[in-house]
């Protein structure tokens, strides 16, 4: 089982004033060649005043109450995959592609999915627990696909339920334009909707209802324009329509370099951390 203590709660953590105090603490200005334990060593300088106080803490909920918290980079459910640990934030200034509260986790290993049986979760995709806190990565999810991330085969983007189970509420959940940019690609793709900015930055959305987007092929979008809704949308490579869960598959293209010897490509990158970041500033109403 995860322990809590990995689950990043949205906080803002003030040092703990107790630890400022007494005379436990070392002071980081003595200086090296004191020696420990001379009798004519100083007494400790007086320790720097205390800052005003943080907030105890910033919790962040979303619109229903619950406590925004999510599961640490490329630490995915037991049993689903290799995952990829990158916590860096790609783009500090998207919007969020969701309007509403939403879900990050897996489609495949969790309730409702092909392979929820593997931890115990069997049952159908609106389970309650799907609709919840903390956040998990899908990033390199077992899949046979490869890519530069995920070499022995991975899920090359991560998976975003709505605020609600749709085929229970029948609600929609509109995806929204994360930056300005232009829609391409519309007219080569059954269940795909790419935007792509000024600086070629790419992002994939999967699975939206594509009779009803709100967006057409070539269009100059806004950021925050509504692209369409969350829904199910999905093909085989049989180009037969098969129903997939009711999710957004979010992907992102960016120049990546693993060091600086290393030229970067261009490729899937994990969105993560830059969709938590995202969702953070979101739930601040920032
Ligand atoms: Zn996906």
């Amino acid at each position: 089982m995860r322990s809590l203590d990995k689950v990043f709660v949205a906080l803002l953590v003030s040092f703990s004033l107790a630890a400022c105090e007494g005379g436990e603490t070392p002071n980081p200005t003595d200086s090296p060649d004191e020696q420990p334990g001379d009798p004519a060593s100083p007494s400790p300088l007086p320790q720097p005043e205390e800052p005003d106080p943080m907030p105890e803490e910033e919790f962040l909920s979303d619109p229903e109450g619950r406590v925004f918290s999510y599961v640490p980079a490329g630490d995915l459910l037991p049993n689903s995959g290799p995952g990829h640990e990158d916590t860096t934030i790609y783009r500090p200034d998207i919007l969020f592609p969701l309007e509403d509260a939403a879900f990050l986790n897996s489609q495949v290993y969790r309730y409702g999915g092909s392979q929820g049986y593997v931890n115990g979760m069997e049952g159908g995709q609106c389970n309650e627990a799907n609709y919840d806190y903390p956040w998990q990565d899908t990033f390199c999810e077992s899949r046979s696909r490869s890519q530069i991330m995920c070499p022995d085969g991975g899920h090359e983007g991560v998976d975003i339920r709505p605020a609600t189970c749709i085929p229970e509420t029948g609600a929609d959940h509109w995806a929204v334009a994360v930056e300005d940019g232009r829609i391409v690609g519309l007219a080569d793709s059954k269940y795909t909707v790419k935007l792509q900015t000024a600086d070629g930055t790419l992002y994939r959305y999967m699975h939206m209802k594509m009779d009803a987007l709100a967006v057409e092929d070539g269009e100059y979008v806004t950021k925050g324009q509504r692209l369409g809704r969350v829904f199910n949308d999905f093909f085989n490579s049989a180009g037969e329509r098969v129903a997939t869960t009711y999710h957004l598959h979010f992907e992102m293209y960016q120049n990546y370099a693993p060091d600086e010897e290393t030229d970067p490509v261009f490729d899937q990158v994990s969105p993560y951390m830059t969709l938590v970041n995202a969702y953070e500033r979101k739930l601040r109403g920032e």
